[in-house]
């Protein structure tokens, strides 16, 4: 059930039938120069609106959260960041005022990358006041099923650029794609790093990204969120099967 669209008597009368809330977090980002800057706030965006379709009385979804960690790319136009301790408390809070609204399981579902280490910390800390917390990165925990759609991946990539064709070509242009096959040795932070580790505001090769795969990406996701929801609302993390 979409938060934004109910009154709080509605969100009253419910919330002893549902106590887990989907809050889609993402950047505002430059992505190499075919993708729109809310690539990463679109995709979850989507994911949520599959889950509101199938599980929308079974979940609440939340306004998402829009602006990110992108300290790496703030030198390409466009990008805007906001350092993970900064973010990290925001969302806590926003997590601990879901708890004590009686909303005890929260999953935090990312389409950021630079968000993983603000959201990690925001889920630690909600964890020491009793919620459970889970955050879902699309792009990562699901690689192994992705990369049985596309080739390859990566930050524009095309993984995330099928995406985003999928969810509305006419914000693609694929008439400019860079392709970008850099790895540092290490994980090294530095000022502007993004000149170097992502050149052009990419990773990997987005050439044969398309809207099929991008369907079948979402349908994917689809599923899997699907799974989680119902294992949070049978607390299945609190089950040791060995
Ligand atoms: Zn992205």
């Amino acid at each position: 059930m979409r938060l934004s669209d109910i009154t709080s008597k509605k969100f009253e009368d419910e919330r002893k039938n549902i106590d887990i809330v989907v809050i889609p977090v993402g950047s505002l980002e430059a992505h190499g120069q075919h993708l729109p800057l809310g690539t990463d706030i679109f995709a979850p965006g989507l994911i949520c609106d599959r889950i509101e379709k199938r599980m929308g009385d079974r979940a609440w979804i939340a306004p998402g959260i829009s602006y990110g960690q992108s300290d790496s790319l703030s030198v390409y136009p466009g990008t805007i960041t906001i350092p993970s301790e900064v973010m990290a408390e925001y969302v806590f809070y926003v997590g601990k005022s879901f708890y004590d609204q009686g909303v005890k399981k929260i999953i935090l579902m990312n389409g950021h990358g630079g968000n993983v280490v603000a959201l990690r910390l925001a889920a630690e800390k909600l964890s020491r006041i009793g919620a459970a917390a889970v955050v879902v990165n699309w792009w990562m925990d699901y690689l192994d099923d992705i990369l049985t759609i596309t080739k390859t991946r990566g930050h524009a990539g095309e993984d995330e650029s099928s995406a985003m064709m999928y969810y509305n070509e006419d914000l693609v242009d694929m008439s400019t794609l860079f392709t970008n096959n850099h790895k540092s040795k290490y994980r090294v932070y530095f000022p502007n790093s993004g000149l170097v580790d992502l050149k052009h505001a990419i990773t990997g090769d987005p050439t044969e990204a398309s809207r099929e795969k991008g369907e079948k990406i979402f349908d994917m996701l689809e599923e899997k969120m699907c799974e989680l929801i119902t294992f949070m609302e049978n607390e299945e993390y609190l089950v040791n099967n060995d």
